[in-house]
């Protein structure tokens, strides 16, 4: 069976792999190609637990944590939130469990938003209601892998109508090494595959078979939670305003150069409802709003291009084109939220700690750049079209 899977998931990459050689498109965002990590130097679950512990308790109230969910193994997924405006923020890290500079990126966030009493602080904390998922998927980032920690017959132990289902979903991991990890021992779901815009979506036998631009079923733990999360600020606020997403990539580079790019932003995970290709979500058309999208990708552009001269300006525009429904982005951007995807260059086990502290410092710069923009009201000032603008990325050096 699970031969069969990947010999179909893999069919896709080919189908649609034109101009990239290895792992390619189909898959996007958040595929693991080129990608290796290593776990030393970033906070693991036991120092999160204590530094979230630590913030909360320094910040005096200003930040609140709470556990919102519990991952698959029973480990506990924590949110921090800071600030009481009525413009809310969601931001989330780790959704795949070795992808962790957004992590400590929020981190510090915190510590700023919590302690400051700064006007700049102040401001934001009075216009913008900032809601965090530091570690969503914890099971994975325990094991430092891609996905969480989770066989297909427990699946069926929650969801026993999926027992006639004829076999697990396509984002079932069980091969031995897939970037370097043996799942055939340990399976698990690509949880960034598992999520529907229809966010009371129930699982349902004949739904199972799927590619990427199926939706996702709502199966995990960790994407029940983060849609429980969602569900409820969308009850307290009305809306999401905003949602953005902390992974990495491969190495790549600035289009036209032989620049290796530092970051890519991307506002755009499904076609358009309002467009012929993206007709079949024309029910989600009234809340999609990829022009609010663009203006604060453009925001987390700017803030990086003020930081000067490379590595901080070698950031570009993700893949576009794609119709990946079953993403966290693609489900929360039909749901009205404003939608922006962090892809921090990858390749961390050969990177001493000064680039960590670089790709770090990029992921947060970009961050502050979208807060402060929603919290003094200039992203709905930006041109939309400057999106259009960012350099695109290329998948060899330009020589
Ligand atoms: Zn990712």
């Amino acid at each position: 069976m699970k031969k069969q899977v990947f010999a179909v998931a893999s069919s896709i990459v080919l189908a649609s792999s034109i101009a990239i050689p290895t792992f390619a498109a189909g898959n996007h965002p958040g595929t693991p190609e080129q990608q290796t990590y290593n776990s030393s130097g970033w906070t693991d679950y036991a120092q999160l637990t204590k530094k979230l512990e630590q913030i909360e308790k320094s910040s005096q109230g200003t930040v609140q944590v709470d556990v919102v969910g519990q991952s698959n193994k029973g480990l506990d997924i924590y949110q921090a939130r800071v600030g009481h405006g009525d413009k809310v923020i969601l931001i989330e890290s780790e959704i795949h469990g070795n992808e962790k500079t957004g992590t400590e990126a929020i981190l510090n966030l915190l510590s700023y938003l919590g302690s400051s009493n700064s006007p700049h602080a102040q401001k934001i904390r009075e216009e913008v209601t900032l809601v965090t998922l530091p570690k969503m998927n914890p099971d994975a980032s325990e094991l430092d892998r891609r996905g969480n920690d989770m066989s297909w017959s427990e699946v069926v132990e929650d969801f026993p109508q999926l027992a006639e289902a004829g076999g697990p979903t396509w984002n079932y991991y069980t091969d031995p090494n897939i970037q370097g990890d043996d799942y055939a021992a340990n399976p698990g779901f690509d949880v960034n595959r598992d999520f529907n815009p229809n966010l009371d979506y129930v699982p349902e036998a004949e739904d199972v078979p799927g590619s990427s631009t199926q939706p996702g079923w709502y199966i995990t733990p960790e994407a029940q939670t983060v849609r429980d999360v969602y569900k409820n600020l969308q009850n307290e606020f009305g809306t999401v305003d905003v949602f953005i997403d902390l992974h990495h990539q491969g190495l790549y580079y600035v289009d036209g150069t032989s620049d290796p790019v530092t970051l890519s932003l991307s506002g755009q995970f499904v076609p358009d409802p309002n467009s012929e290709e993206g007709s079949k979500y024309s029910e989600y058309a009234d809340n999609y709003d990829f022009d609010y999208s663009r203006q604060l990708n453009v925001a987390a552009y700017d803030a990086l291009q003020e930081m000067g001269n490379s590595p901080f300006d070698n950031i570009t525009l993700y893949r576009q084109g794609l119709d990946l429904p079953g993403t966290a982005l693609g489900s929360f951007a039909l749901n009205g939220s404003g939608t922006v995807l962090f892809e921090v260059t990858g390749q961390t086990q050969s990177l001493g700690q000064k680039k960590k502290g670089m790709l770090v410092k990029a992921v947060e710069t970009g961050l502050r750049g979208i807060i402060e923009g929603v919290a003094e009201d200039t992203v709905e000032d930006v041109n939309p079209e400057e999106y259009e603008e960012i350099p695109e990325t290329a998948y060899s050096p330009s020589l």
